[in-house]
């Protein structure tokens, strides 16, 4: 029997249940979107086995978490990540470049990184995420220099007990081939796909509850070849696993790719055969309205990542466009190095203002009467939840229905931020400053407890990382 398949029988056994009670709102984002007033939840062995108004669910329980003062959620879920980033936040030279300069100052440094530092900066930035709200991450890791690899990443995430889909990224065009990154940090395509194939049979787990799956992500159409995208789309979908790469992130990458592939990005995509309900795409920012239908025809998906395309100078993602149309879309707090920060219900509020900010913005000639209602909480809130569940394939987390995972959060609404909000708490946590969570669950499982991270001390964690960011920075 599967190591995985044994664990889930043992945890049948055990039949461990978990009762939620008395929060002042449990918010669902099920099919009717229910906010329930003094909600709970009963949790049988990792999965919703009832939510509703505290006097209807059991009560009693291996454990009971009387929630009174606080909001409930479904974690919340990041689709676009690097981690490893958060070795070099706010690299002075970095600091005020656009896409291609920032990479440019950025892979010299990163290519000095060993696997310690890939394990020290996956926790570092899924400790922010976990306190954040964020239960289920994805991430995007596209350089092994020093003999490092994703296993090393992987191996952070299960000490965090936090749901990883672990993007196995690669860059092959090296500068000597007509790409942007320089040809130190370059693999070849066979390695590439090898370990590919040898991770998806050593970790990717597709049910139901998975708390971990492979993804394959070429990083982007600058720094692969097509071949390299065809192969790894075949090999995805042999294994039935998930693509993700950058696209139409910046102007540069469109005139990039014109001049190379003779094609916009979307279209250099659906050449490769890489479109498809089992593609998502970061960032999306430069597509005409013809490119907008090509994605919901296609069912490919997007992490939007508004903090990093601010900070980059990339441009407004079309989201309010791409939701007319019907795609799936997410968001992503993107790497480390282009927020500099990986705090999810930052982006979810960030996502709100800047929707907000581009309908004004394309609405300034409209009479008052024809201006469009403006993005709400309740929108930003979903797409960080059930958006970024649809991007990942996932229908068994993203909300608070029975049979779900029991990913939740809850946010103690006694705080400084919160007063005078309190007329409308779902509306305060998007509104008001963003906070950290007070208690956050993986498959009913605590990872944050009291305001604490459960797996993680954090002191100890800030000092080894500064050592490993420090030392990386160091000139030779
Ligand atoms: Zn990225």
């Amino acid at each position: 029997m599967h190591n995985r398949q044994f664990e889930r029988l043992v945890y049948r056994m055990i039949n461990k249940t978990l009762l939620i009670q008395h929060a002042d709102v449990l918010v669902t984002m099920d099919g009717h979107r229910r906010e329930i007033r003094d909600g709970g939840l009963f949790v049988r062995n990792g999965f919703v086995d009832q939510v509703g108004s505290s006097d209807q669910l059991p009560q009693n329980a291996d454990e009971i978490l009387d929630l009174s003062g606080h909001i409930v959620l479904p974690g919340l879920i990041n689709t676009h990540h690097h981690f490893y980033q958060t070795l070099t936040r706010a690299v002075p030279a970095a600091q005020n470049s656009n896409l291609f300069n920032w990479l440019k100052t950025l892979y010299p440094i990163w290519a000095r990184m060993t696997p310690q530092d890939i394990y020290i900066s996956t926790k570092t930035a899924l400790a922010e995420l976990a306190l954040s709200g964020c239960t289920t991450a994805s991430d995007h890791l596209y350089l092994f220099p020093n003999g490092s690899s994703l296993d090393d990443e992987i191996a952070a995430a299960q000490e965090m007990g936090m749901r990883l889909h672990a993007s196995r990224g690669s860059m092959s065009l090296g500068e000597s081939q007509g790409g942007l990154p320089p040809d130190s940090v370059v693999d070849s395509e066979e390695f590439i796909l090898r370990d590919s194939q040898r991770l998806i049979e050593r970790y990717h787990d597709p049910e139901h509850g998975s708390m971990l799956q492979i993804v394959l992500a070429p990083c982007s159409p600058f720094s692969v070849s097509g071949e390299l995208m065809r192969q790894s789309a075949k090999l995805a979908r042999e294994y039935h696993v998930q693509l993700h790469t950058h696209l139409a992130e910046t102007q540069d990458e469109e005139v990039f790719c014109m001049e190379k592939f003779g094609y916009r990005p979307a279209a250099y995509m659906q050449s490769l055969d890489w479109v498809g309900d089992d593609v998502w795409f970061a960032h999306s920012v430069h597509v005409n309205s013809d490119e907008i239908d090509m994605y919901a025809r296609e069912k490919c998906g997007v992490a939007h990542c508004p903090n990093s395309n601010m900070r980059l100078g990339s441009g407004i993602a079309p989201i309010q466009d791409y939701l007319d149309a019907g795609v799936a879309i997410g968001i992503g707090v993107d790497g480390s190095a282009s927020n500099d920060s990986s705090h999810m219900l930052a982006e979810a509020r960030q996502a709100m203002l800047l929707a907000r900010l581009r309908a004004g913005l394309a609405g300034a000639s409209l009479s008052e009467s024809d201006l469009p209602e403006l993005f709400t909480a309740r929108r930003a809130l979903e797409l960080a939840t059930l958006g970024g569940a649809r991007v990942l394939g996932r229908e068994d987390i993203g909300s608070l229905e029975v049979g779900k995972c029991a990913d939740f959060i809850a946010i103690n609404l006694n705080k400084l931020g919160y007063a005078g909000a309190l007329h409308d708490p779902l509306a305060a946590v998007l509104f008001c400053q963003p906070q950290q969570v007070d208690w956050s669950f993986v498959q009913g499982e605590a990872i944050v407890r009291k305001s604490q991270l459960v797996h993680v001390n954090i002191e100890e964690l800030v000092t080894q990382h500064k050592q490993a960011a420090q030392r990386l920075l160091k000139k030779e």
